[in-house]
């Protein structure tokens, strides 16, 4: 798992995968879509 802060509300949340190039992923929180800059892979049994 990949952990994504969004850009415009601040609020990090997770994907299963990380996005492709170019692709826009949407934020849960402010349902806006942006490119992720930075992903930070997570082990999910690491909380
Ligand atoms: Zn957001």
């Amino acid at each position: 798992m990949i952990r994504i802060v969004c850009p415009h509300c601040g609020v990090p949340f997770l994907r299963v995968t990380p996005a492709e190039d170019g692709e826009e992923v949407v934020c849960p929180n402010c349902k806006r879509p942006f490119h992720p800059e930075e992903e930070e892979w997570v082990d999910p049994e690491d909380d």
